[in-house]
């Protein structure tokens, strides 16, 4: 890696930058490369001794790799999904599982860089803001490589999303209002400092999520937006922003032929990213300047709790994504969201959070509106897991059939279920 840029005044620092936000402007930066130097040499240097997220170390901003990562992230599986695309005439769809990873959630990704920057860094603290898979996925890795986490997580989130925090790390600090003081928490100066702490920059988070986004020629990478990547003030477009990332690093090193377009769904009750990429799409008249744009804030109600928030800290990044790969902004009904969930269950087996249903429902809406053809090849990233929020599944899935322990009961009662379904 170069070193860094910033996203609104594209200001670079230097590669041992060690702040986390750009001095200038206090915009997020990403992490920039040497791609002509890298690009005929970089997949050889790809460690074929793993499977997982560190096959990719070269784009890593990690050094100390000596020993083995404690947990298998990332290299999840990609299934093909031929019955779920049937009931759309798309044969060539595709689910990215990330919730295989190790805490059932694309997080996991950003989480093993972090905590790899933090053991390079010779950090034992490491902390953040989170909606609840954030948390728990630092927690888990945290646990892994015994480093302590500090985790903020609004009280509204999940139960099994903060349990599973307190599980990893023990009781302590967890919950903690909404999401936007849990930021300004992870924010402060924390008192363990002095024991070189690390609130892990978003920046040096997103090539940890960077996979390569499937070979193909006219790709179209579905994604989830979700702000729950709350590093040290960033609320992240985390997947938008990570797919975008993959892109636009992998195509100039060759790794794939071209960007995907990447397109980002959320739900009609939280819009921002959505709403502001559309904004800047329909004043397209020049180039866009970064440094003016301010992601739309808006109140954000959704039932889909990861991807619930009024402006996400890291929304520029994703609303570049999402232009600078021509993929489209795409809103759906809540209703509409706990209907994939079901839907996508039942036809792949795999059961997604309200979050990560959120690509499949909008799947569904441009099918509808003719702007997805039958032949493209669509990847939906399924981001976490429906066993963190059973609750949101178990509304719209329906409830089971209790019943005697009799033959005849099940026979009555089957009688009975095939009457409702028909
Ligand atoms: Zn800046």
């Amino acid at each position: 890696m170069n070193g860094y840029r910033c996203f609104a005044c594209a200001e670079t620092q230097a590669a041992d930058f060690a702040g986390f936000l750009c001095p200038s402007c206090g915009g997020n930066l990403e992490i920039t490369y040497d791609y002509a130097a890298a690009a005929d040499k970089i997949e050889q240097s790809f460690r074929d001794d793993c499977n997982d997220i560190f096959h990719y170390a070269p784009l890593l901003p990690i050094s100390k790799l000596d020993t083995p990562f404690p947990l298998r992230v990332g290299g999840t599986p990609l299934y093909a999904a031929p019955r779920l695309g049937k009931s759309l005439g798309l044969p060539n769809l595709y689910l990215k599982d990330d919730t295989l990873n190790p805490s059932a959630s694309i997080k996991d990704r950003a989480s093993a860089v972090a905590v790899r920057r933090a053991i390079d860094i010779g950090a034992t603290v490491v902390s953040a803001a989170s909606t609840g898979n954030a948390g728990s996925s630092l927690a888990c890795l945290a646990a892994a490589l015994g480093l302590r986490a500090y985790v903020f997580v609004p009280e509204s989130a999940p139960a099994a999303k903060t349990h599973s925090v307190v599980v990893f790390r023990g009781p302590g600090l967890c919950g903690a209002g909404n999401l936007r003081r849990c930021l300004r928490l992870s924010a402060s100066p924390p008192p363990m400092n002095s024991a070189g702490s690390i609130a892990a920059p978003v920046t040096t988070l997103l090539p940890g999520k960077a996979r390569r986004p499937v070979p193909t020629r006219s790709g179209r990478l579905w994604t989830a937006e979700s702000r729950t990547g709350s590093w040290y003030r960033r609320g992240t477009a985390i997947c938008s922003v990570a797919s975008g990332k993959a892109g636009a690093i992998c195509a100039p090193l060759r790794l794939i032929d071209r960007v995907p377009k990447i397109d980002c769904a959320q739900s009609e009750a939280s819009a921002a990213i959505c709403r502001t990429a559309r904004r800047l799409r329909d004043s397209r008249g020049s180039e866009v300047d970064w440094s003016k744009v301010v992601i739309d804030e808006v109140k954000a109600t959704t039932v889909a709790d990861s991807i619930s928030v009024g402006r996400p800290r890291d929304g520029l990044a994703a609303v570049q994504a999402i232009l600078h790969s021509d993929g489209e902004a795409v809103t759906v009904p809540d209703e509409e969201i706990l209907a994939a969930i079901p839907d996508m269950a039942r036809s792949t087996g795999v059961f997604a959070e309200p979050a990560a249903a959120a690509p499949w429902a909008a799947v569904k809406q441009m099918v509808r509106d003719d702007r997805i053809k039958a032949d493209e090849l669509v990847v939906c990233i399924v981001s976490g897991s429906g066993l963190k929020d059973v609750a949101k599944a178990r509304a719209v899935a329906g409830k089971p059939l209790v019943i005697d322990p009799s033959i005849d009961a099940v026979r009555d009662a089957l009688a009975r279920n095939d009457a409702i379904q028909r």
